[in-house]
């Protein structure tokens, strides 16, 4: 069998790649290393219980790159989201919560009220004329960090605490480490709500029906259906070079398979050094790699209850105005803070009975740790049982199972430091510094979390826009280049 392209990794990006290539009618070929697509972003049967591989809420659900995605292979309106309506926020003391609709004015005002006055004031003026010049001005605060905008643009503290949520759910860094322009890219592209034409659709935020897994199996089965194909459990241990271009694929099994082109969800770093090798590289391209900093690890805890306890669908738990000093000690000192650390706890069973048996209820809780932590992880363990235990009393009588994931869990995924969005969005990593998705190595590309010059998003979203935007240049690009359109 003739390839047009090998994709290594069903996670969000690879899928998402898959689907472009295999719309464009592409011979795509998705090999994937686990029994089950997805990644990071995924799901497994436990004791009757459909449980995340981790807590997610989506950005843009139907209206944005995910479903574009779903689109290119017929699949459009397949995944079907449950749109977040109960929200919790414990944070500075108060505990809020809130029936919330998102879209809806409260929110566009959080967001935009943190952007600073001259960017508010430019942005309206030039937008409707000119976004790559809006792309200009915000690219300048790329050397800003968020807590140096704080200090210089807002000067309430209730902001400042909403700054802190917002941090936290975005980024996942210390302040002093994100860049302003990230978020006011991230803000800006989230809605124009700032010119007063936000609509719900734009910032709909939410959980797919069905589990995580849901997504990349819905993109797969359209990769499928238009001739493509999803191979598990084929773990690709070599990118085949010759004459210095990719040739194709080998798998542990020893199996060769050919493709002059090859897409790497499997990670940016272990793509260079592992599977291709640095000394087919630049010893400058492989330093810029290998220097590129991954984003907080996670810690996961899932927890199975015997009856339903709460109708919350998302808390977020951040920290008495401390959040900056936990995220500092994480990342500089590799400790666990004590008291509470910063985590999200999400309710799948809330949004999808289904995921639950009847009448029975899940609950998932992660948060941010340095993937080479001092400490043990128990601690974290033990205070993510109690955590829950204070958001919902009645939690410990509840309980029937859990199970613990660490940084180790996520890091067959193929990123060793296992970050929760692949390379973090700091200084130096995002926009037109991201690392492109297109490699010194003719033939090979990188999607996901790592890779995407100029694309921004959160998470999920960030990693399905780098796999179109990378698999729509090399329809435009390199099969053009090969002058026979394909195999396909
Ligand atoms: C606990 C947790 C909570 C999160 N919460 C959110 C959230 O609320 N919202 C959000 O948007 N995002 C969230 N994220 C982030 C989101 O899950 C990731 O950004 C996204 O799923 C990463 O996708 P990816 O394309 O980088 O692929 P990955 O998930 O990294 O998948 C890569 C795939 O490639 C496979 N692979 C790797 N190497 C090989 C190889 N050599 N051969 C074959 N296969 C290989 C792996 O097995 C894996 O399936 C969360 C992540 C975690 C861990």
């Amino acid at each position: 069998m003739r390839y047009d392209a090998i994709v290594i990794g069903a996670g969000i990006g690879g899928c998402a790649a898959g689907c472009v290539l295999a719309g464009a009618g592409k011979k795509v070929l998705v090999l994937e290393r686990m029994g089950r697509t997805g990644g990071r972003c995924s799901s497994e049967e436990k004791f009757g219980y459909k449980m995340d591989l981790g807590g997610h809420i989506i950005i843009r659900c139907e209206y944005g790159p995910i479903e574009e995605a779903l689109r290119r292979v017929g699949k459009g309106g397949v995944v079907k989201f449950r749109h977040l309506k109960k929200l919790m926020l414990k944070h500075s003391g108060l505990e809020v919560k809130m029936g919330v609709k998102m879209g809806s004015k409260e929110i566009n005002n959080l967001i935009f009220s943190i952007i600073p006055p001259e960017i508010f004031t430019a942005v309206s003026q030039i937008m409707p004329l000119a976004s790559g010049m809006m792309s200009g001005i915000v690219k300048q605060y790329d050397d800003m960090s968020i807590g140096e905008m704080l200090k210089k643009y807002v000067k309430s503290e209730q902001i400042q605490d909403l700054a802190d949520l917002i941090q936290f759910v975005l980024f996942g860094m210390p302040y002093s480490l994100t860049p302003a322009g990230e978020l006011l890219r991230i803000a800006l592209d989230s809605t124009s709500g700032l010119l007063g034409s936000a609509t719900e659709r734009e910032l709909s935020i939410g959980y797919p029906l069905g589990g995580l897994i849901s997504i990349p199996e819905a993109m797969c089965e359209g990769i499928r259906e238009k001739g493509g194909e999803v191979r598990l459990d084929v773990d690709v241990k070599k990118i085949i070079i010759e004459d210095e271009r990719v040739a194709g694929v080998e798998s542990a099994d020893g199996e060769v398979i050919n493709a002059p082109v090859v897409i790497s969800n499997g990670g940016i770093k272990e793509t260079v050094n592992d599977l291709v090798g640095e000394q087919y590289f630049e010893s400058g391209y492989v330093d810029r790699i290998n220097g590129l900093i991954s984003g907080f690890a996670p810690w996961c805890l899932r927890a199975a209850l015997d009856s339903s306890i709460t109708d919350i669908e998302v808390a977020l738990n951040v920290p008495v105005g401390n959040l900056e000093e936990q995220f500092s000690q994480m990342w500089y000192k590799r400790r666990i803070p004590e008291g509470m650390p910063a985590h999200m706890v999400i309710s799948p069973s809330n949004m999808d009975p289904e995921l639950a048996p009847c009448g029975k209820q899940s609950l998932i809780a992660y948060g941010p740790v340095a993937y080479n932590t001092d400490d043990s992880l128990d601690k974290l363990e033990e205070f993510a049982l109690k955590a829950l235990e204070d958001t919902f009393p009645g939690f410990t009588a509840h309980l029937m199972w859990h199970d613990f994931l660490t940084p180790a869990d996520y890091a067959v995924f193929g990123e060793k430091e296992a970050s929760i969005i692949g390379i973090a969005q700091t200084f130096n990593q995002v926009g037109d510094k991201r690392p492109s998705t297109v490699s010194p190595m003719e033939g090979l590309y990188f999607v996901g979390g790592e890779a995407g010059r100029d694309i921004s998003g959160v998470g999920v979203e960030l990693c399905a826009r780098s796999g179109i935007a990378c698999a729509d240049y090399i329809v435009r690009t390199v099969f053009q280049k090969l002058g026979d359109g394909g195999a396909g």
